[in-house]
């Protein structure tokens, strides 16, 4: 098939890892479903406990030997990309590489524990639980966190309801949340769906904070400032005890959107920065697999004064010593996802960070910080905004920063962020992470360099060494078919 392919081929990639992605079939179609490959009316059992109208008399299966099955799961993995193919330089997303060893642990029969079992039975599960909170507000410099929240979302969802929940008990009605333009979507329809009014913050020249225009935008509506540190642009924010104060003096609170903290693991502490409120993206930052959207988890921290707002139950252990429970914070906000979030995620994040240790995260920011910088300083396109840290945003300049994503592709590289932050011109967010040695970053810079000197017939064209080409990314958005059923129909 190979042969076929380069016969047809005009555009094979001259530098940079040659890349084929599997595909099975020469017509154009992919691996068939497994109910295309054959299938049997299977008879089911009438003694379901359930409604009539919700049971069925019989099931059509596919009917396939050990091997058939191995192998169809097999090929459909050859014609996907993930972090174990090849090098996933997402920005803001912190596609990192996933150890085995936390899927080893998370695999440990002990680990998968029924989350309605009695705190007495569960001993050793609470004690993760409480160790993994001590972790992370150790990390974060935040005095009790919750597990909870199930991604990074759903956990600034959480804090700014503590942050509002936390104004109202204080009887001070406050309407609005400050988010500067350069921060992540789901900031802005966070503090949207918690009921505030979204006052957008541009950017300095610079890319970061501008003080003036921040200054001007808190008073005594602010309920919160919420910021990324280091920003989507990579930069730290270097003002930001003068911001802290700021936004403190008005009396509001401010929230750290944790996702970039794999710049700043083991090295500074949003807690010590003066912010009151934060998310984890623990799937970003400490292990677990979420290309494709899940799973996560996004433990939130909390200052003091604000922990009596965590979402129950809450882990702590016995004033005795003697074990661990479940408790309802005093004024909590109530429950924000089922029992304690996401767990096998939790698990994963606790083996990550009791394996590496102090010295292993404060290892794992500083390479992050180093590639991003030995990247961007390899390749061609430009890089308008820095010093920056684990991240930079280059501009593809007169491409098409989607197109030329597309392109990367074919040279067997997962395409970065592309036309986001928009303060640069067809943005290229990267993001190469600790994980990769200096090879895998020189292919990098190739595959990168590769695509800038392409015109705008070949990035058009591309992909085309994939097994899908290029996809209909609004209808797959917009109107989704996630069952054989609607794809038959
Ligand atoms: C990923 C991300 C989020 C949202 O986190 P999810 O876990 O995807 O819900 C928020 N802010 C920034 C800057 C992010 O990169």
């Amino acid at each position: 098939m190979s042969e076929d392919r380069d016969a047809t081929d005009d555009h094979a990639p001259e530098a940079g890892t040659r890349y084929d992605q599997a595909r099975w079939t020469d017509d154009g179609q992919y691996e068939p479903l497994l109910a295309e490959k054959d299938s049997t009316e299977v008879a089911v059992g009438d003694d379901a406990p359930l409604p009539d109208d919700l049971t069925r008399d019989s099931l059509e299966l596919p009917d396939l030997s050990e091997p058939e099955l191995a192998r169809h799961y097999t090929r459909l993995s050859g014609m996907n990309y993930g972090v174990d193919s090849g090098p996933f330089p997402l920005g803001s997303c912190t596609m990192k590489y996933n150890p085995k060893f936390t899927e080893r642990v998370a695999a440990l029969p002990a680990a998968a524990v029924h989350p309605d079992r009695s705190a007495t039975s569960v001993q050793g599960t609470l004690e993760l639980q409480a160790e993994l909170q001590g972790y992370l507000g150790r990390i974060g410099g935040m005095d009790a966190v919750t597990l909870q929240p199930p991604a990074g979302a759903a956990g600034e969802f959480t804090g700014i309801r503590i942050a509002a929940a936390y104004h109202e008990a204080n009887g001070d009605d406050r309407t609005e949340v400050v988010i500067p333009d350069s921060a992540h979507g789901t900031n802005f329809a966070t503090a949207a769906m918690a009921g505030f009014d979204v006052v957008e913050l541009p950017s300095a020249e610079d890319g970061r904070v501008d003080i003036g225009a921040l200054e001007a935008a808190v008073g005594e509506d602010t309920a919160a400032l919420m910021l990324t540190n280091p920003n989507t642009l990579g930069l730290f924010e270097r003002d930001i005890e003068e911001i802290a104060e700021i936004v403190h003096d008005a009396g509001g609170l401010l929230y750290y959107d944790g996702a970039n903290l794999n710049a700043l693991l083991g090295r500074a502490r949003p807690g010590d920065m003066g912010f009151d409120v934060m998310h984890y993206n623990v799937h970003k930052t400490f292990a677990t697999p979420h290309g494709g959207g899940g799973p996560g988890a996004g433990p939130v921290g909390v200052t003091e004064e604000l922990a009596a707002f965590l979402p129950t139950p809450h882990v702590r252990q016995q004033a005795d010593g003697s074990g661990y429970e479940r408790y309802e914070p005093e004024r909590s906000i109530g429950k924000v996802h089922g029992f304690s979030g996401n767990w096998l995620v939790l698990v994963r994040a606790f083996a990550y960070i009791a394996r590496l240790g102090d010295a292993g995260l404060a290892d794992a920011s500083a390479r992050a910080v180093l590639n991003a910088n030995y990247l961007a300083s390899r390749i061609d396109y430009e890089v308008p905004y820095g010093p920056f840290h684990h991240e930079f945003v280059a501009s593809a300049g007169e491409q098409d920063a989607a197109d030329a994503a597309k392109r990367m592709l074919d040279y067997g590289v997962h395409p970065p962020t592309t036309k986001w932050p928009e303060i640069v011109d067809e943005a290229l967010m990267t993001e190469p992470t600790e994980a990769e040695g200096k090879g895998s970053l020189d292919d990098l810079a190739a595959a990168f360099d590769a695509v800038a000197a392409e015109d705008d017939a070949t990035l058009d064209a591309a992909p085309e060494r994939t097994a899908a080409r290029r996809i209909d990314q609004v209808s797959a958005a917009r109107e989704p078919r996630l069952s054989w059923h609607a794809l038959e129909e």
